[in-house]
């Protein structure tokens, strides 16, 4: 994400696969974002997964703090139950590629493959700027075999050896 390119419009990142807790419900930590980049006036975030409740879906004006607020800064959500991919194919040409997409310690490699498989194609075909975060060095390297051959080039990295929540970083890529 280069700086310049986020003050011509509001930023748009886009969260996969939440967990209710801790995404959802620790979501203005997302505020930071705008605390370390203060040229971006708003920033909207949309949240993408099946375990997020049925909701209207509509733009959500969030709570910032008093010095964001005082200067008029922005922070917005949306909620879609669904898979990514899914979320993508039902809005068709109206799909907007964000500036960065997330999952934070999806287990995709463990968990739910078979819809996971679906989001990464999607990733890696429409060339989204994306981050997967793992528990541990042995699912972020599963992971990244499945971006790999799905066809991603994936940024190099390190691994060094630690536990951590989103202590790993299972791929980066454009
Ligand atoms: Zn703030």
């Amino acid at each position: 994400m280069q700086e310049a390119s986020l003050v011509s419009k509001a930023p748009l990142i886009q969260v996969l696969g939440p967990a209710v807790e801790p995404e959802l419900m620790k979501a203005q930590l997302f505020e930071e974002i705008m605390h370390q980049l203060p040229k971006v006036q708003t920033l909207q975030i949309i949240f993408c997964g099946p375990d997020i409740p049925p909701n209207s879906e509509n733009w959500m004006e969030m709570e910032t703090c008093p010095r964001c607020r005082r200067a008029g800064r922005k922070r917005r959500q949306r909620l879609y139950s669904r898979t990514y991919h899914e979320y993508a194919l039902r809005l068709g040409s109206a799909y907007e590629v964000p500036d960065l997409a997330v999952a934070f310690n999806s287990g995709c490699s463990q968990e739910a493959r078979d819809s996971w498989a679906g989001t990464i194609k999607h990733l890696v075909q429409r060339k989204v700027p994306t981050i997967f975060t793992a528990f541990n060095r042995e699912e972020g390297e599963a992971e990244g075999k499945l971006f790999a051959n799905a066809g991603a080039t994936l940024e190099p990295h390190a691994v060094t050896g630690f536990y951590s929540v989103n202590g790993w970083l299972a791929c980066g890529f454009k």
